[in-house]
């Protein structure tokens, strides 16, 4: 761990001792530590109430209590660290995929709770030196042989977004389920109906904010998942996969590979995705906008389309879908002129603005706009480069409505 965020740690265990309270790092901190991959969030549970302890915290560490809510969680913040910290607590969910009923507990029946025996082990830091690690479901075992193992017969059933996580990070880990978590999972994959279009969005953000999307995509699909939450997903990957085998990955934004997707999906496909997923606007401009761009793409598979063309058809397009379609489309044409949108054509604007054009005496109102376009699609064309040649095409055509 970090220097900083270690001595914090430590910090926060002197004072839960101080105070009498046991305080556990939890979660995905401890996988990671254990694995020796670096940490994001450190995630910290108290036997006792999360709540005065972040305050005593802030307090005596000189920091800031950053939130806290009303089921005793708080997020304190320390010299630019941040803790997370949350009452112990057992959970109880009377139907599938709705929240859980929540009770306080102790320190096993909160890893009781979670969703993988890896991210089931706490490490108690209130004792010091003499702390040994909580592994109540061989969580460390598991993280030896590579194993995403569930810690109970129903726990996909009670909350089907584990389904997703454990695909997400079977592939971030380079991980595979253990083969009952697999056979739970393909029994119970038909639950991801019961999960709201919320969560379900909020996953498969995370999905695609991955560093192995694509094999996390690839391998939802054939386990049925992408075909769960909804049929016309069913074999979408592939084509991500073909599309983006060998593309440095991190150089792809996640609203491109969400429209590379989605870019096979005809309209009314594209609807049913949008209304299930409960996208954002953002979101569901990119799978509109690449789904109608697909549909443009025979027009545009010609060479010869003069530049301020492109730029008409293309710039009312969100540009990921631009990209999406540029990555996707088999016809070469339509691709480099997409690219040629993209890479050059999109930058081009007049070096005159607004002010420019009044102070030349064209009158105010729709003439400036309609000018500023004239001056765009000159400078697309070429027919027009410098500054002097925009301010004379302004003269000339001021002449000519004089006349
Ligand atoms: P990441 O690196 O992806 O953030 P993480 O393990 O920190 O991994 P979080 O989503 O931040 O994952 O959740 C923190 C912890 O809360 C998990 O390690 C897990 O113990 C628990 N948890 C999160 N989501 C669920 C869930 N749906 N069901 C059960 N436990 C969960
Ligand atoms: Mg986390």
């Amino acid at each position: 761990m970090p220097a900083k965020k270690l001595a914090l740690v430590k910090s926060a265990g002197q004072i839960a001792r101080d105070e009498g309270v046991s305080l556990y790092l939890v979660g995905g901190a401890v996988r990671d530590l254990l694995l020796g991959r670096p940490t994001e969030d450190l995630d910290l549970v108290v036997e006792g109430d999360a709540e005065i302890l972040a305050c005593i915290m802030a307090k005596r560490l000189s920091g800031q209590v950053v939130s806290r809510s009303q089921f005793s969680t708080a997020k304190i913040k320390v010299d630019g660290v941040s803790l997370d910290m949350i009452t112990a607590r057992s959970e109880h969910y009377s139907r599938p995929g709705v929240l859980p009923q929540i009770a306080y507990g102790n320190m096993e029946e909160d890893l009781a709770r979670r969703d993988f025996s890896v991210n089931a082990m706490a490490f108690p830091l209130h004792l010091g030196g003499s702390a040994q690690l909580l592994d109540p479901f061989d969580g460390e075992s598991d993280l030896e042989r590579g194993l995403i193992r569930v810690l109970h017969d129903k726990s996909f059933v009670d909350d089907a977004t584990r389904i997703m996580r454990a695909v997400r990070y079977e592939q971030r880990l380079g991980f595979r389920m253990e083969d009952d978590t697999e056979t739970k999972l393909l029994r119970d994959v038909t639950m991801l109906d019961t999960i709201s279009g919320h969560r379900l969005c909020r996953e498969f953000h995370l999905w695609l904010a991955e560093e192995h999307c694509v094999e996390t995509l690839v391998r939802a699909d054939r386990l049925g998942i992408m075909a769960a939450i909804a049929p016309s997903l069913a074999g979408l990957s592939q084509l991500v996969e073909s599309v983006l085998l060998g593309a440095e990955r991190r150089s792809v934004d996640e609203q491109v590979i969400l429209g590379i997707l989605t870019y096979p999906l005809d309209s009314s496909d594209g609807a049913k995705i949008i209304g299930r997923l409960h996208m954002s606007p953002r979101w569901a401009t990119v799978v509109r906008d690449t789904i109608a761009l697909r549909s443009e793409l025979p027009r545009l598979s010609d060479a010869r389309l003069s530049p301020s063309y492109l730029y008409e058809t293309l710039v009312t397009s969100t540009t990921a879908a631009v990209q999406a379609c540029a990555m996707a489309s088999t016809s070469e044409d339509a691709s480099s002129n997409l690219k040629l949108f993209l890479d050059k054509l999109r930058h081009i604007k007049p070096s005159l603005g607004g002010k420019d054009l009044i102070e030349l005496g064209v009158p105010q109102g729709r003439a400036i706009g309609d000018m500023l376009v004239k001056l765009r699609s000159a400078k697309l064309e070429g027919t027009i480069t410098s500054r002097a040649e925009e301010v004379a095409l302004v003269k000339n055509w001021l002449t000519m409505q004089i006349t």
